[in-house]
C-alpha cells in the first residue's frame, strides 16, 4: 500500500495548479493528517463539526479547515471562531445563523451554496429556482459578515459516467448563470465539485475545487 505522502504526490500530479485540493480526512487520526501536513498539504475537509474542532485544537495553526457536511443551525458556533470555508450551506437560515456566529467572532466566513445535482434522494442541495430566490433576495444582502464563493454539488453515486458528467455540467451551467449577481457579500469563483471517484471528470467539467478523501487516507 502506499503512504498518505506518495497518495498526495501522485494525485497532486493529475490536479491543474489552479485547482483547490481538500484533503477529506473525516474519520482519520491526527497522525494521519499530520502526514499529509508534513507534506505540504494545509487543507482539510471534515464533515461532522465535533471532530473538525476536536482536530483544529490539537493541530497547526496555519490550516485552513473546510465543512464540508451537512451543518446544523445549532452547532455554527462550534466552528465559528475558525471555520475557513463552510461548502453545504443550503439555506437562507442557515446562512442567517453563520452571519450572526461570524459576527460574534468577528469575523467574515466564506461559504459555497450546495446545490442538487443527484438523482438520489437523500443528498442535500437547492434546486436551481431556490438558489436564484436566495441571492435576489434582500435578506441576504443584510449578510455582512458572510461571504458566498460559488457553489457546491455532489454526483449521484453511479458507475454511468455520463450521468455523472451530465450532472456536473449542470452544475457548471448552473455557476455561469448566476456571475451577474452583483451582491457585496457574493465573489462568486468557486466550485467545489469531484471525490475520489469522478474528480478528473468533474475538473474537465469546470471544478476549481476537488474533495479527495479515500485516495489519499484510504477506505474508512
Ligand atoms: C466523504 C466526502 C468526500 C470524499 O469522498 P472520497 O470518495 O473518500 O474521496 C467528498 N465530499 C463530501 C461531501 C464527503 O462527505
Amino acid at each position: 500500500m502506499n503512504s498518505i505522502k506518495q497518495n498526495l504526490v501522485q494525485i497532486k500530479s493529475t490536479i491543474p495548479e489552479q485547482v483547490t485540493l481538500v484533503a477529506v480526512s473525516k474519520t482519520k487520526p491526527v497522525s494521519d493528517l499530520m502526514q499529509a501536513y508534513e507534506s505540504g498539504q494545509r487543507i482539510f475537509g471534515e464533515n461532522k463539526i465535533q471532530e473538525m474542532a476536536d482536530k483544529w485544537e490539537e493541530m497547526p495553526k496555519d490550516i485552513q479547515w473546510h465543512m464540508i457536511g451537512h451543518v446544523q443551525s445549532n452547532k455554527v458556533k462550534f466552528m465559528a471562531p475558525f471555520v475557513s470555508l463552510i461548502h453545504g450551506v443550503d439555506s437562507l437560515k442557515l446562512l442567517q445563523e453563520i452571519n450572526k456566529q461570524a459576527l460574534k467572532n468577528n469575523r467574515i466566513i466564506d461559504c459555497l451554496l450546495q446545490i442538487y445535482i443527484a438523482e438520489e434522494e437523500t443528498k442535500f442541495g437547492l434546486d436551481e429556482n431556490e438558489l436564484n430566490e436566495l441571492l435576489s433576495s434582500s435578506e441576504l444582502k443584510e449578510l455582512k459578515n458572510i461571504r458566498i464563493l460559488g457553489l457546491m454539488g455532489m454526483a449521484t453515486f453511479t458507475d454511468n459516467q455520463n450521468q455523472i458528467k451530465k450532472e456536473f455540467t449542470d452544475l457548471k451551467s448552473i455557476f455561469d448563470s448566476i456571475q451577474t449577481i452583483k451582491n457585496e457579500n457574493c465573489k462568486l469563483s468557486t466550485i467545489s465539485m469531484g471525490m475520489s471517484g469522478d474528480y478528473q471528470l468533474a475538473i474537465e467539467c469546470g471544478s476549481t475545487m476537488v474533495r479527495i478523501g479515500s485516495s489519499i487516507f484510504g477506505g474508512r
